[in-house]
């Protein structure tokens, strides 16, 4: 008989497994699924940056440990390009921390900054692995509404003194995973007042940061002034590069926030593998005209989209970035009963908005992760089940 420790027990099991359990069963029957619902890019890395991979593999020098916090050249490059996008400088040295995916970071900062019982804000809905790592750290959640009468935005004026001050961090995510809102300077400006005022350390998680639709390129909380004294930003090359199973991100800003996950990271691991910090490098400092044809794909996909919706009757704002459309389900479902449904009766996978939290009833989640033709059969397929309108 095993006996897991305390820290385990608060781990939620993984959301989207479930999800995928559904789904292949459904396939398994032989149907012809279209799954939205988990958030895995459908499109290929770019060949440029894999040929860097290809060339860098045989170099020995990346076949023996890695620096600690990994390669220099990496972490300068990184800076180069939020330079260049954001015009914002960053030393590459004390400023930026190699992660294997952004996840890592979002877990380990909680472990870095919580004691057992310290206040965490999460933004509710939001993406479960803020969760894991508050519960790994033992630390207590306090949610924040993000609900679509204040733009999915986190209102701080409803968060009472008392948990203002108890609480030591604090998680916010534009463009956002699940509701595809994004975030500008005002409400950026907003959340440094508020953590200053109330001694809370801010995670922007900008894992989308690369993906704003309709001319609006997305603004990385580290344009607003005093941002790096209250916080870090979470990035990835997952979305932007389409890269997930690359499993490269970064933690940039504060020193302090910055030198604690260089140092539990010391513990976990000993950074990547070379050759991927290499084609990372290259993603980086490469031609970035992949980055806006991804964009402009995942825009065509979401106006595809929203076309097909029109013509059934199912109403909802579009997003103004991430590759997700937050949409409400139809009168006398939950979240839950309509994702079953469709999945059921329209071979269409989407996930149910309360596997971000108690304020994502009453929508689902679906992914831009398909070619148009697909998303449009998938809206036409739910059309047929006469839900709407
Ligand atoms: N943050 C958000 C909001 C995400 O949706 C994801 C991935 O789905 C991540 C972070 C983590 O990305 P990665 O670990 O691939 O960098």
């Amino acid at each position: 008989q095993i006996s897991p420790a305390d820290r385990m027990t608060g781990l939620p099991t993984q959301f989207f497994a479930g999800l995928v359990r559904k789904a292949n069963a459904q396939v398994a029957k032989g149907r012809d699924v279209i799954n939205l619902g988990q958030g895995n890019p459908d499109q290929p890395t770019p060949p440029h940056i894999v040929t860097a991979l290809q060339e860098a593999a045989p170099n020995p020098l990346y076949h023996r440990y890695p620096p600690f916090s990994g390669f220099p050249f990496l972490k300068e490059a990184v800076a180069q390009r939020y330079k260049e996008d954001y015009n914002v400088d960053l030393d590459p040295e004390k400023e930026i921390a190699i992660l294997f995916g952004g996840k890592t970071g979002l877990i380990e900062l909680s472990q870095c900054l919580l004691n057992p019982g310290d206040i965490c804000l999460v933004p509710d809905p939001g993406y479960p692995d803020y969760w894991s790592g508050v519960a790994l750290a033992g630390g207590r959640m306090e949610y924040m509404p993000l609900t679509a009468d204040n733009s999915f935005l986190p209102n701080y004026d409803a968060i009472s003194t008392a948990v203002a001050d108890q609480a030591k961090l604090m998680f916010i995510n534009y463009p956002n995973n699940p509701t595809g809102a994004v975030a500008g300077p005002d409400f950026y400006a907003k959340t440094v007042d508020f953590a200053a005022n109330h001694g809370v350390v801010v995670a922007s998680d900008f894992a989308y940061g690369a993906i704003g639709f309709d001319d609006k390129p997305p603004v990385s909380f580290l344009q607003t002034p005093g941002a790096k004294e209250v916080g870090v930003e979470f990035y990835t090359l997952s979305k932007t590069y389409n890269m997930a199973g690359w499993r490269v991100g970064f933690a940039l800003g504060n020193p302090e926030i910055i030198s604690l996950i260089n140092l539990i990271q010391d513990h976990y691991y000993c950074s990547l593998f070379g050759g991927i910090q290499a084609a990372a490098a290259a993603a980086l400092t490469g031609p970035q005209q992949c980055v806006t044809d991804l964009t402009a794909t995942y825009e065509k996909r979401r106006n595809a989209l929203f076309g097909g919706m029109a013509k059934i009757g199912w109403d909802a704002p579009k997003p103004g970035g991430s590759f997700f459309c937050w949409l409400p389900v139809p009168k006398g479902h939950t979240s839950a009963s309509f994702s079953d449904l469709v999945l059921e009766q329209a071979d269409v996978v989407v996930a149910p908005g309360i596997g971000f939290g108690t304020h994502g009833e009453g929508y689902v989640r679906l992914g831009l992760l398909a070619p148009e033709a697909r998303l449009e059969e998938a809206i036409s397929r739910i059309g047929k089940l006469h839900l709407f309108g």
